[in-house]
């Protein structure tokens, strides 16, 4: 694995970090039942809602673990079995929420897609009878970015409870629970934040924490961590290191201000959407995120042959995919530590892979 520092990091997760966040990283771990601590998770909470632009009253939950158990914590903590849960499925993570509601016996309805951002919500008015429904802003198997303005007046209109797995377009794209009526959402440390897996966080609303269920489970209890949660702790070890260098990188975006941490995305994303045009390959559909650009080749070469050379030759780290898209698409992320030196990497080993002049 040693041999991973000198390759150039374009993967959805884990994401390429900054110098200064994994020297935080390289630190001795804290003790953190004290003040010191305390005030570290209290200034997170606070920076995440702001970031957000969460509503009056909001509250953060963090739990040590991947973006999945932020998903199924959410959904079992905020989700009835009464409720009629709308899912909107455009692939591995969509069906990632249903399988859940699956696991956990509740009742659910699927809404396909591959190429619609929804920004049209007639369609979804069949499903009004839903009482929840459940998005993947970002549907990071295929690159699709949902139109969240569209989805929360939807969901405000039929008095939905709005959950969004905001974990692939945090930061890089645009979320505001307030004016988009998202009453939950989830985000998790290494995608946009570019901090290391291991710990999710839970964003709830004040109608969201109305709706907490008796939980049958100890560890994944929303209520446990909102009452530690009130004086900065959380009832069991938390990821401490990951949370301080989340500290730094809030503290980062705060200053640099969000707008321009989202114009920057775009515009890197831009760049490389532009300078790849003479190549042979497609752009997989028209709602693309700042986060990540999808790619489908078009001479023939299989996705997934795309990916190995890369890596080989170049030492450029692209996602494959899995499943029947592994030969059609690829994925590039501009998510993390980026800038167009770096991105310039990837798009002059594509030029010289497809012998082209750039
Ligand atoms: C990465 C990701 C997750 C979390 O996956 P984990 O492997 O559990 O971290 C969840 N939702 C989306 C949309 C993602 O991109």
């Amino acid at each position: 694995m040693e041999a991973y520092q000198n390759k150039y990091i374009f993967t959805p997760g884990p994401v390429k970090m900054s110098e200064d966040i994994l020297a935080l990283g390289a630190q001795q771990t804290p003790y953190f039942r004290n003040e010191a601590f305390s005030k570290v998770l209290l200034e997170c909470e606070e920076n995440l809602l702001r970031i957000l632009n969460a509503p009056q009253g909001s509250k953060a939950v963090f739990l040590t673990a991947s973006g999945t158990a932020g998903m199924e914590a959410a959904v079992t903590n905020l989700i009835g079995k009464e409720d009629k849960v709308l899912v909107i499925n455009g692939g591995a993570f969509g069906q990632r929420f249903l399988d859940i509601c699956d696991i956990h016996k509740y009742q659910t309805m699927e809404y396909c897609t591959t190429d619609d951002d929804l920004s049209d919500t007639s369609k979804l008015e069949a499903y009004k009878e839903a009482t929840a429904l459940l998005l993947n802003a970002h549907e990071t198997s295929v690159g699709l970015l949902y139109d969240l303005g569209a989805l929360g007046k939807f969901s405000h209109k039929h008095d939905l409870l709005f959950v969004v797995d905001a974990i692939s377009m945090f930061i890089t794209d645009h979320i505001d629970m307030s004016a988009q009526h998202i009453d939950a959402v989830i985000v998790s440390s290494h995608k946009g934040l570019a901090l290391p897996p291991g710990l999710s966080m839970v964003i709830l609303s004040p109608k969201a924490m109305e709706r907490l269920q008796e939980h049958p489970s100890l560890y994944f209890d929303f209520k446990r961590y909102l009452r530690d949660g009130e004086r900065g702790q959380t009832p069991f070890t938390p990821a401490v290191t990951i949370i301080l260098q989340l500290q730094l990188r809030l503290r980062q975006i705060m200053a640099n201000g969000i707008e321009n941490e989202i114009k920057r995305a775009a515009e890197l994303a831009r760049y490389f959407r532009e300078s790849i045009a003479k190549l042979p390959l497609r752009l997989a559909n028209d709602f693309m995120p700042n986060a990540m650009t999808t790619l489908s080749p078009i001479d023939g070469k299989t996705a997934y042959q795309v990916v190995l050379d890369l890596d080989m030759e170049y030492n450029v780290v692209v996602a494959p995919n899995g499943g029947e898209l592994k030969d059609k698409l690829f994925r590039v992320s501009h998510m993390g530590d980026m800038n167009k030196a770096y991105i310039d990497v990837l798009i002059n080993a594509l030029y010289d892979y497809y012998g082209v002049e750039r």
